[in-house]
């Protein structure tokens, strides 16, 4: 079975050699030597200050809302947040495991990204921050939030663990929001088998965060702040820091299976609108046809041994008391096809062809 996404291993030699040096210095984890090595060599890769290495994505978005006040003063009514249905659970369910109501605002139906437009009526006074995501690294309307957060006095805290190197207007894309935070589980672009960052804006931020993330503890007999345990390991630095070695190579495959895609797939199939101030990280390849041909197209390819999914399904509004039509729609009609550095051209002929079978 041909999967829908496959983690990328680096050189085992490369590996080993850092995985010597834990050995060497017999230091597992607490800001150790691979860690802080590898924050630096992400600030300098992805051009950005104040980045976090922490455990994994969903601690990354609850220190960020914590780091931020937005989750944990307690007040009469929860805190809210203004959020996207069309996401990974994650995104939404690390705001309720926090204590703030996660409150759906529609996408716009060809960028898939979170629209400005439909931010505002759901404001109210217990609104405390917007959390986009840069849906399969598309930038979001980083401008339009920006303004109405300004004018509001709001929070934005971008999920953009699927953005990892992505660009807006020449620079990093994660220098927008008061924190953008980054996903680094193994199927992602770049990954640490487990793993996650958060950028900050603001030094004082990060400086928060720090102590949040390592229970509070600030030194042998002081605890200063309320905190939990999401630090990064060496063991994950050792991965992130092979993987990071070869992540040109890795983005290179996936470019060359983007085009292939590009060239092969029948011309009646949609695809994502992209933000034109942003770059393509090449993280995901999907398709949006309509409900009934998702569903057989995903059957078609099974049976041919291909693994295509509908991400994400199903849309995170369905089941409450929100409706957003939009996201429903995309949710349903939409297919991530198989999609890594080293998927072969065959395979991605194969595919096209067996969808302009059932198209
Ligand atoms: C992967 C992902 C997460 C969660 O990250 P983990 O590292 O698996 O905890 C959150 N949000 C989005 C959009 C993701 O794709």
């Amino acid at each position: 079975m041909i999967p829908v996404t496959k983690p990328y291993l680096p050189d085992r030699e490369k590996l080993d050699k850092y995985l010597d040096g834990i050995y060497e210095r017999q230091w597992l984890t607490n800001n150790g030597q691979l860690v802080q090595e590898l924050t630096r060599r992400l600030e300098d890769y992805l051009g950005v200050e104040n980045l976090l290495l922490v455990a994994n994505g969903t601690l990354a978005l609850q220190i960020a809302y914590r780091a931020l006040g937005v989750s944990g003063n307690r007040s009469v009514r929860p805190p809210e947040a203004i959020t996207t249905p069309f996401t990974f659970i994650a995104t939404a369910s690390s705001l309720k495991w926090d204590g703030v109501e996660p409150i759906f605002a529609d996408i716009d139906p060809d960028s898939w990204c979170l629209a400005p437009e439909n931010i505002e009526a759901k404001i109210t006074a217990n609104t405390r921050a917007i959390v986009p995501v840069h849906v399969f690294g598309n930038a979001c309307d980083v401008e339009a939030i920006n303004a109405i957060a300004q004018k509001h006095c709001l929070k934005v805290i971008y999920d953009a663990s699927h953005a990892f190197g992505v660009t807006y207007k020449g620079e990093s894309l994660l220098k927008h929001g008061d924190a953008a935070t980054l996903s680094f589980h193994a199927t992602k672009l770049f990954h640490t088998g487990e793993g996650g960052a958060i950028v900050f804006k603001h030094k004082k931020d990060l400086e928060r965060a720090k102590k949040m993330i390592n229970f509070g503890i600030t030194g042998p007999e002081t605890i200063e702040e309320l905190g939990v345990n999401a630090k990064m390991s060496e063991l994950q630095a050792a991965m992130g820091l092979s993987v990071l070695e070869e992540i040109s190579e890795a983005i290179k495959g996936r470019r060359r299976v983007w085009k292939s895609y590009e060239e092969k797939i029948p011309e009646n199939i949609k695809s994502q609108k992209r933000n034109v101030h942003s770059s393509n990280n090449y993280s995901y390849f999907p398709i949006l046809t309509d409900a009934v041909k998702a569903i057989r197209i995903l059957g078609d390819l099974k049976e041919n041994n291909f693994l295509a999914r509908r991400y994400f399904y199903p849309s995170l509004d369905l089941g409450g008391p929100f409706f957003c039509p939009s996201s429903r729609k995309v949710s349903s009609s939409i297919v991530c096809l198989p999609f890594y550095h080293d998927l072969s051209s065959e395979s991605v002929e194969k595919i096209c062809k067996l969808l302009k079978e059932g198209s």
